[in-house]
């Protein structure tokens, strides 16, 4: 187990983009570089006042159509707090799933998969071919336990 882990970068990402075909505009780059820089998963809201301190101006419209778009990239996740919001999140390496702190909103991300035979179990029983699945754990971080 191992804290978050940004291998992509602002380089990489203009590649993708660009792969994709996609403008690499500014409030598309402020968005991933905002949540590549946090610890937490970020609310919408949050996300807005730190890209508005980038880029001054930039609506809340244009953070969620960023949002949308790097989202249909792969590069940003979406998670479900317990309070029902949802938060963002720079996406994985590779197949990985996090555990969201309660208290403080950090993110510890596992590689440890036990889906895997699950899910191979459960496709030869139902017949559906299993592709994919999200599983997201919730606890204390050691911090707010403390
Ligand atoms: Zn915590
Ligand atoms: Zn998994």
């Amino acid at each position: 187990m191992k804290d978050k882990v940004f291998a992509k970068g602002q380089d990489g990402i203009r590649d993708i983009f660009h792969a994709r075909k996609l403008k690499c505009t500014p409030q598309r780059l402020s968005v991933f570089k905002v949540l590549e820089e946090s610890e937490t998963y970020l609310s919408i809201n949050s996300i807005h006042a730190k890209v508005k301190a980038l880029l001054p101006g930039t609506g809340l419209a244009t953070v969620y159509r960023s949002l949308d778009t790097l989202i249909d990239l792969g590069l940003v996740v979406k998670v479900h707090l317990e309070d029902g919001c949802h938060s963002y999140a720079v996406a994985p390496e590779g197949h990985r799933h996090p555990i969201v702190c309660t208290e403080c909103n950090r993110v510890i991300e596992f590689a440890e998969c036990p889906l895997d035979k699950i899910s191979e179990k459960l496709s030869k029983d139902t017949g559906i071919e299993i592709q994919n699945h999200f599983l997201q754990l919730f606890g204390k971080c050691r911090g707010c336990s403390a």
